[in-house]
């Protein structure tokens, strides 16, 4: 019987996919950071990439593997990802869009219910015997009817407006391209978009393409009855300006799941009182990472059985094929 195909692994992953990863391939987990003179001699026979969303697959890490056919990310963000020189050598790179659209629509909601109604404040105030001391909190804002503003209406996007809907919620959003066949009304910027709205929503993806798109001009068009709520990329937000708007209230406040260095989070920005954060965790659920994990193994596993893809990112499907 064939040898089975090895792949390295480029982030440290859960059980549920590194077992069954292991069961399907020769798997050398994160040996190019853990042991360079054994990674040297096996990187000849590497086929196969696999990490998470977060994972770097530089263009000299590819330069490293000859073999290299498939780099199957668990994540729909692959912004580490170098897919032109990806695409250059003729390797398809995968994701796992749709698994997690809900999962991180639920986290945008409840960064929004909680930013505004100050659940995460209301806790400790309990918690710290400060209700029994200084009686009840100061009065927060209403979610229920207020205007959201998403950037970024995709496949997550979609599925946060379709909640805001419930929650008596106007929507309108922004991103390159008008959607005619959606039925909300379309921003050609995001400062304009922020004007119009009392909840701003990230969700693009990251990279170059919308680096800092949420800027000090944007905040102050959001305005200081105004909260932004970022479950994108950190990159997507200049955290300097967001920490700035904050401090002098320019905006109300912000819901935080993504940061420009993670994991680390500005003192500035722990300090503030109208902020609530969390550590990149939109998709952290058993039963969505599962899903997740699940999509990013048999991408690999259709790659050597020859089958098609199940999920290629799009740069790959929209590649110009040689001849
Ligand atoms: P989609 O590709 O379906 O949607 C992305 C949206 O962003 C589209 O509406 C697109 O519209 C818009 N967009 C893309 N580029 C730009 C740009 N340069 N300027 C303005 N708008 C832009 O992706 P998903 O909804 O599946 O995922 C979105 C992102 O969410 C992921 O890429 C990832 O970064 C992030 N994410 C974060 C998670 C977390 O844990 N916090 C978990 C999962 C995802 P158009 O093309 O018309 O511009």
């Amino acid at each position: 019987t064939a040898a089975r195909p090895a792949v390295l692994t480029v982030a440290k992953l859960p059980p549920f996919y590194l077992e069954p990863l292991k069961s399907a391939f020769e798997v050398h987990d994160r040996l190019h950071e853990t042991d360079p003179a054994a990674f040297a001699r096996i990187a000849p026979t590497i086929r196969g990439v696999t990490g998470g969303g977060e994972s770097m697959v530089p263009r000299a890490l590819m330069d490293q593997l000859p073999a290299l056919e498939v780099v199957s990310i668990m994540g729909v963000g692959y912004d580490k990802v170098d897919v032109p020189a990806a695409i250059e050598r003729n390797i398809p790179v995968t994701h796992t869009p749709n698994v997690l659209n809900d999962e991180v629509a639920d986290l945008a909601i409840g960064l929004m219910l909680s930013v505004a109604r100050r659940i995460p404040q209301s806790d400790r105030y309990v918690r710290e015997g400060l209700w029994a001391t200084q009686g009840n909190m100061p009065l927060a804002r209403k979610m229920s009817g207020a205007r959201l503003g998403i950037v970024g209406l995709g496949r997550i996007g979609q599925a946060i407006a379709r909640r805001a809907a419930a929650f008596g919620m106007s929507i309108a959003y922004t991103g390159r391209t008008q959607r005619a066949e959606l039925p909300y009304p379309y921003f050609a910027s995001a400062k304009a978009l922020a004007a119009e709205v009392d909840f701003l929503v990230c969700i693009t993806p990251g990279g170059e393409g919308t680096r800092k798109m949420i800027d000090r001009e944007v905040l102050e068009a959001l305005g200081p009855r105004g909260f932004l709520v970022n479950v994108a990329r950190g990159s997507v937000v200049d955290e300097a300006a967001l920490i700035d708007a904050l401090q002098r209230n320019v905006i109300a406040g912000a819901g935080l799941d993504v940061f420009e260095d993670e994991p680390r989070v500005p003192q500035a920005l722990r300090d503030l009182p109208n902020v609530v954060l969390t550590p990149h965790m939109a998709s952290a659920t058993h039963e969505t990472r599962q899903a997740m994990a699940d999509l990013a193994l048999d991408n690999l596993k259709a790659h050597f059985s020859g089958a098609p893809l199940l999920s290629p990112v799009p740069e790959w499907q929209a590649r110009k094929t040689p001849g």
